[in-house]
């Protein structure tokens, strides 16, 4: 057995509530850096955590003392205070892998580097409505004009249709560090879970990802109409992403699927990520487990991250109404085989992530009859 490690989240938001259920059921302590009372920090009584920010050195480095190992469930850390605590404890995965990701342009001029299929971009230096338009000239149009750095949930895009939207999307984005990318026809959005571990890169399998609004709405594993040879297509592609990189822990991988069945690289994410949320019930080891495992270097049996059964993950997001997402929950409490996350955020607010349901069946026909009920509901709740 171990000796007892303790490990530090750098955030406690829902994703590290879900690390620290992993964690817990490993009598693994996690101390949770983030506002008192956070979703992860309600599951977990201790002492072990830290009030703070982790934006902020000082919080980062309290954290450290405390632990063997820090890990965080969010890109956006500071990566200069976990440069500094490197030397006295270990971070996983590594503060330079966390600090390219984090900036999307950055990220994706890395990831050229090594052969990986991207839509193409270009950086703006001075986002002046000039600019753009050249930009525009090269790329066409429409095009995604992105904040490089703290984006989330779509918050840092703007589709830029056509010259005329020029002015709006600079409006919209201003004061941010912009990139434009070259429109992808996809007819789908994929995603993969990768696990690297000290001697591995391990893949769950391929996922399709349903976007509204630029939020995920539905994740489905296995990828619908799929092809097996895709499948395994876009896991090699993933893990060839996340080879990229240095450190532990599970990173979040994003694809679409064109036309002519290739496939280009959306983004990756350094961490536990929604489109693994699915895992929980579909596999024998969540992504949450997996990623405990990777950073601790404890063993991860390769079979333990095959599809069990296929599942359909939902979101439940925050609609027009503070309760909406008690409705949505009301709803699937009737639903067979629904397994309910909450994550006790409080009053929900439009377009927030309130928790998920994952529905579990023998065939993923039988897995959409069982859900449409409730995603019909979440659909009427929208904001
Ligand atoms: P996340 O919450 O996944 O971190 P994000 O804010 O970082 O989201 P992206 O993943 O870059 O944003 O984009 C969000 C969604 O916008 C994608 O899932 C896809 O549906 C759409 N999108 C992004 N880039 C493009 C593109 N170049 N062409 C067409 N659609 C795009
Ligand atoms: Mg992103
Ligand atoms: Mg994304």
């Amino acid at each position: 057995m171990w000796n007892a490690p303790k490990v530090g989240i750098l955030g406690g938001g829902q994703l590290g509530r879900m690390l620290v259920e992993s964690a817990n059921r490993l009598n693994i302590q996690a101390n949770v850096l983030d506002v008192e009372n956070s979703p992860a920090k309600q599951i977990s009584a201790h002492d072990g955590h830290v009030t703070g920010s982790f934006k902020e050195r000082e919080s980062v480095r309290k954290l450290a003392e405390s632990c063997d190992v820090i890990t965080a469930e969010i890109e956006h850390v500071d990566t200069y205070a976990l440069e500094e605590v490197a030397s006295n404890v270990r971070v996983e995965p590594s503060w330079q892998a966390i600090r390219t990701i984090q900036n999307k342009f950055n990220q994706k001029e890395h990831l050229r580097k090594f052969g990986i299929p991207m839509a193409d971009h270009r950086e703006l230096q001075n986002n002046t409505p000039e600019e753009l338009a050249q930009v525009g000239e090269q790329l066409g149009y429409p095009m995604m004009l992105k904040s490089k750095t703290m984006a989330y949930d779509g918050r840092g895009n703007f589709r830029v249709n056509s010259k005329a939207d020029i002015a709006e999307a600079l409006e919209a984005l201003k004061d941010r560090p912009l990139y434009a990318e070259k429109w992808a026809y996809f007819k789908m959005e994929l995603a993969v879970m990768v696990i690297k571990t000290k001697d591995d890169v391990l893949s769950y399998p391929t996922v399709e990802t349903v976007q509204e609004d630029s939020i995920c709405k539905t994740v489905y594993a296995p990828a619908r109409n799929v092809s097996d040879a895709i499948n395994q297509k876009a896991q090699a592609l993933a893990r060839k992403a996340v080879s990229a990189f240095e450190g532990k822990g599970a990173f979040g991988v994003e694809m679409f699927l064109l036309e002519d069945n290739s496939l280009m690289l959306c983004e990756l994410a350094s961490r536990i990520h929604n489109s693994g949320h699915w895992t929980i019930e579909g596999c024998a080891l969540s992504q949450f487990d997996s990623h405990i495992r990777a950073i601790l270097d404890l063993p991860i049996p390769p079979k333990s991250l095959e599809l069990l059964q296929p599942s359909i993950m939902l979101n439940i997001i925050g609609g027009a109404t503070p309760d909406s997402h008690l409705k949505a929950t009301e709803a699937a409490l009737s639903i067979p085989n629904a397994s309910i996350h909450l994550y006790s955020k409080g009053d929900a607010k439009p377009g927030r992530k309130m928790g998920h349901v994952t529905v579990t069946a023998a065939t993923m026909h039988e897995a959409e009859t069982m859900i449409q009920p409730l995603i019909d509901v979440v659909d009427e709740m929208r904001a």
